[in-house]
């Protein structure tokens, strides 16, 4: 979502004539957007700004703070960092261009308006990168206050798009060469939610039909909202990707109730089994927190073992963060940071191997594969992803960028997958 709202600025700064660069040496202007949904996204944040402190004091540049730590601090971030020109909140980047003007006139520039605006999510990047995938938001904000979790104090509550609004932008996308769209938002399952446009699994049918996308994408998946009609889809549309992310946080029901999830286990592995019935290729991955307030070994022990019974294609495990405003930050029975990193090592070694036998499981098998890029590895090679959203790399030339190519898998390795392009067979792609 960060990256997708970065792309939002640049475009809105190229069209006033700027250039988009990764060198801060030749910048005149440096943004910096931020995440605070960790404590050390946010240390990392401030360690950051103090080395582009030094670089703004020998060469001058007009220096920016967007996203989510700018809505966290609001006004008293021009007063914690006052080097800094201008700073704007997630809702708030669509004045990107005003901000920078304001700066380079040495007027300081802050914005942290209401998050109920829809400015931001109109802004459409279309596709400066000449890239074949791109992300496409269709809501922002979120309505669950998960126990841990700041989202809804810095990205407020949720607004959907207007599905004509997001059906215009990918067929427009699609024209500019655009095979692959993930659709983004917090809890992309709740779309529209209670109103009165289409539901998701309908948005989903009418880009199915566009000519030219090829793959559709979707994340994150709160599994309270994944609806049998949307499980569904995965079985009867052929361009949605065989791919989900589904976060589950704690194999603890009574974790769980603590992280106000407002699930059970128990509705959760009915829902993965749900998936794999309509669809048996689906990949799956998801989120974790350990080290959640109160935690013990034997809640601990639930979530290892559901690791073990759903054998997650990949999994993002995290050490519980205490964050501002959240209740989690007030409730009893700390876990001690080396017990929570203890168990987050434990947890990602299984993962590991689970994540190893998963790709082992796809050798000898044939996959779809949108080739991307070359590999940085080796020149010779290509890489592209699998529509079950893994990494494949193989022997190709550059004139394959953008197509689609079947690729038989010859090794499964613990981050990617290794193999070899064939003839289209039309033989069953993965
Ligand atoms: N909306 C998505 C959902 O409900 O799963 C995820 C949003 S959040 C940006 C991404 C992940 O960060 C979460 O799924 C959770 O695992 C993790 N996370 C959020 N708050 C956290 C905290 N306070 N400490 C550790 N991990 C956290
Ligand atoms: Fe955070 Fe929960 Fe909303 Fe995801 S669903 S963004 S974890 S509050």
């Amino acid at each position: 979502m960060n990256e997708h709202d970065m792309e939002k600025m640049a475009c809105l700064l190229s069209s006033k004539g700027m250039d988009r660069t990764q060198d801060v040496n030749s910048a005149d202007v440096v943004i910096v957007n931020t995440c605070c949904i960790r404590e050390k996204a946010e240390q990392k944040f401030y360690s950051l700004m103090g080395r582009l402190k030094k670089i703004k004091r020998r060469k001058g540049l007009v220096l920016g703070v967007t996203g989510c730590i700018a809505q966290q601090e609001k006004d008293a971030i021009g007063e914690k960092l006052p080097f800094i020109d201008f700073s704007l909140g997630p809702s708030s980047i669509h004045r990107v261009a005003e901000a920078v003007d304001h700066a380079s006139r040495k007027d300081r520039f802050f914005d942290f308006s209401d998050n109920g605006c829809t400015a931001s999510l109109l802004v459409e990047p279309g596709n400066a990168n000449k890239k074949f995938k791109t992300y496409v938001t269709i809501m922002k904000g979120c309505n669950n206050f998960c126990s841990y979790c700041i989202v809804p104090y810095v990205r407020g509550r949720e607004v959907s798009r207007e599905s004509s609004d997001i059906m215009r932008e990918i067929e427009n996308l699609s024209t500019l060469g655009i095979k692959e769209v993930t659709l983004l938002g917090q809890n992309v399952n709740s779309y529209n939610k209670g109103g009165d446009d289409i539901s998701f699994p309908e948005l989903l049918k009418g880009i199915n039909a566009i000519n030219g996308i090829e793959r559709i994408r979707f994340v994150t998946s709160h599994p309270r909202d994944l609806s049998n009609e949307l499980i569904e889809c995965f079985g009867s549309l052929n361009k949605l990707c065989e791919s989900i992310h589904l976060p589950f946080q704690s194999g603890s029901d009574r974790v769980l109730k603590l992280m106000n999830r407002g699930y059970t286990t128990e509705e959760y592995r009915k829902k993965v089994s749900l998936l794999r019935q309509r669809c048996a290729d689906i990949a799956i991955t998801a989120d974790c927190i350990v080290g959640f307030p109160g935690e013990s070994e034997d809640d601990f022990e639930l979530t290892m073992g559901l690791v073990n019974d759903v054998r997650f294609d990949g999994l993002f495990s995290f050490a519980y963060s205490p964050r501002k405003f959240t209740a989690a930050a007030n409730l009893p029975d700390e876990v001690s940071r080396e017990m929570a990193f203890e168990r987050l090592t434990r947890l990602q070694k299984y993962q590991k191997s689970i994540t190893l036998e998963c790709n082992k499981a796809m050798e000898g098998k044939v996959a779809e594969v949108l080739v991307e890029d070359r590999s940085k590895h080796s020149r010779e090679e290509m890489t592209g992803r699998t529509r079950t959203n893994k990494i494949v790399n193989f022997q190709g030339s550059s004139d394959m960028i953008g197509s689609l190519v079947e690729v038989e898998i010859v090794k499964g390795y613990a981050n990617s997958l290794k193999g070899e392009v064939r003839k289209p067979t039309g033989g069953r792609t993965c």
